[in-house]
């Protein structure tokens, strides 16, 4: 295991203050309080040293084109494989050292992670949920995940906690991308997502819910899943929030993954009535984490940096704020508690970047080095 000085920069620990001047020494995969004995020296002089960033929410089966769903469809399952691992590639390149992947046909998902973990391919650490929980022909039923009633979801649950995932991701409502769904309808009853509630936590798992519709939304809170994905309040008219469900997200300590698309700043047609959501789910007291759907059309896998300042344009909040939710939040939230921070014996997973990102986000496109469980994995010397 290589040991490292990253020496001669600043370095953010992924909490409240800004960077400070300081090396950062890792030894055996950790982060060490001191120069290990014989460490190679990385000159890092001008650059900033942060932990690596937790990307909430991926498809890391999808290529991130219009033609994805073609692209899917055509794949043989070696192919499928092989994609995934180049996309947990091309998130780990960018700083994205933590992947939750959120809907991938089970068995490729399990396998990528386990073999990245293993050392066996490179990539960014994996998190995964396999194939959603949906109704038959219900949003991305195409992943091999369908099961209905009460009885059917249970065994879906005991399915997938077999095969080895570490979430169960259900589909509370449609989907925009399923033809056939209907986003602003929900797919299951309140007696079928606390099934799959009851089934998850007796084996040790937490739900995210996939929800658009306000519908959705109100099914899955009042089912008492554990994290709503988008949440986007979608009616046919648009986004409209609604502050009493928003209270009791916050009430039932729901988390909340927003799916913040890069590509919003640049639909001024979108962009106010979703900032104003994120804003109240904020202002509600709301336990918020980065994420961004990466993978769907428009939304490469290296996504985040954009999302990054498109959230903070939505919230106003200060370059530090904003890389928490991508850092040590995400960490705590998803309860990744060994990474997310630098201190001694924390993973070493580290993004080396020009500039100050506590104080500029754009930084964050001038990546210098990339450390992954204390291997370098990139390094623009
Ligand atoms: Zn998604």
């Amino acid at each position: 295991m290589v040991t490292l000085t990253l020496a001669g920069g600043r370095v953010w620990d992924g909490l409240d203050g800004a960077s400070t001047a300081g090396d950062v020494h890792l030894s055996e995969g950790v982060i060490a309080s001191t120069a290990p004995e014989g460490a190679r020296v990385l000159d890092v002089s001008g650059c900033t040293v942060l932990p690596g960033l937790i990307e909430g929410h991926t498809h890391l089966a999808f290529n991130a084109q219009p033609d994805w769903r073609a692209v899917y469809d055509g794949d043989s399952r070696e192919r499928m494989l092989l994609r995934m691992q180049g996309h947990a590639m091309v998130a780990l390149r960018s700083g994205i050292t933590t992947v939750r992947d959120l809907g991938a046909p089970t068995d490729l998902a399990v396998t990528l992670r386990d073999a990245i973990q293993g050392g066996l391919v490179a990539g960014a650490d994996l998190v995964v949920a396999g194939a959603p929980v949906t109704t038959t022909g219900g949003h991305c039923w195409f992943m091999g995940g369908e099961a209905d009633g009460e009885l059917g979801v249970r065994v879906g649950v005991r399915e997938r906690v077999k095969a080895g995932v570490d979430w169960i991701k259900v589909m509370a409502s449609g989907g925009n991308m399923t033809p056939g769904s209907n986003p602003f309808a929900a797919q299951y009853s309140v007696a079928e997502l606390r099934a799959i509630i009851e089934e998850a936590h007796r084996l040790d798992r937490r739900v995210a819910a996939h929800a658009h519709g306000v519908v959705g939304i109100e099914v899955a809170v009042e089912a008492g899943v554990d994290v709503l994905e988008h949440c986007s309040f979608q009616t046919a008219a648009g986004s409209v929030k609604d502050l009493g469900v928003i209270a009791e997200i916050a009430r039932k300590g729901i988390l909340v993954s927003p799916t913040i698309s890069g590509r919003l700043i640049d639909q001024p047609d979108r962009f106010p009535q979703r900032a104003d959501l994120v804003r109240a789910l904020f202002e509600a007291g709301c336990d918020i984490f980065m994420s961004t759907d990466s993978g769907i059309p428009g939304l490469p896998h290296d996504d985040i940096v954009r999302a990054l300042r498109t959230m903070q344009a939505m919230t106003a909040q200060s370059a530090v704020e904003v890389l928490r939710l991508a850092t040590s939040t995400s960490a705590r939230l998803l309860r990744l508690t060994d990474r997310g921070t630098i201190a001694p014996g924390q993973r070493a997973d580290l993004l080396v970047v020009e500039g100050d990102p506590t104080r500029d986000l754009e930084t964050l496109e001038r990546v210098r080095a990339v450390v992954a469980g204390g291997r370098l994995v990139r390094w623009e010397g």
